[in-house]
């Protein structure tokens, strides 16, 4: 390992070197700190161990499609839209949710749960993203629906206020 270099994606040139490699997620996946050598600016990347054992994802009109990390990875683009986000972040969400679902469930997963998933990770971070996300994957059954989700986000940030001014 060590003599693969990768297009930098700021000036195209091929020819990086490896500054900081860290494994996480019990090693399954290696992240690298890469600084391209014709431009000096770094970027990262990401290495991970192909799943063997595919998770299948079963959709609301009862089809399957094999779970696809990318779509996941999607769907919070989406989200956070032009959110000042960095990049490891949602990485790393995403990290997060593959093992979550991997270690959870055995073969099939409903799409519902995967969207759940995402969502738990989205409020935490970000509201604004994390509504997005909701409206857009949940398609709002009717504008109750969209004032209770609403509401019981009010009382969440009520709560962290609450905390904050303990400290
Ligand atoms: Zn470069």
């Amino acid at each position: 390992m060590g003599g693969v270099h990768l297009i930098c994606p700021y000036c195209n040139a091929n020819n990086d070197k490896v500054i900081d490699s860290r494994e996480s997620d019990a090693a399954r996946v290696v992240r690298r700190r890469r600084e391209c050598l014709a431009c000096s600016k770094r970027f990262t990347t990401y290495e991970r161990v192909e799943q063997t054992a595919r998770l299948v994802v079963i959709k609301r009109d009862g089809s399957r499609a094999p779970f696809l990390r990318d779509n996941v990875m999607r769907g919070i683009m989406a989200a956070f839209g032009k959110r000042p986000i960095p990049e490891d972040v949602k990485e790393h969400i995403v990290d997060q949710i593959e093992e979550e679902l991997h270690r959870e469930f055995d073969r099939e997963v409903e799409s519902r749960v995967v969207g759940e998933r995402v969502m738990q990770k989205l409020k935490d971070l970000d509201e604004v993203a994390y509504i997005r996300f909701a409206s857009e994957y949940r398609k709002f059954k009717n504008v109750d629906d969209l004032l209770l989700e609403l509401a019981q986000l009010q009382n969440r940030v009520k709560d962290v206020k609450n905390q904050q001014k303990l400290f």
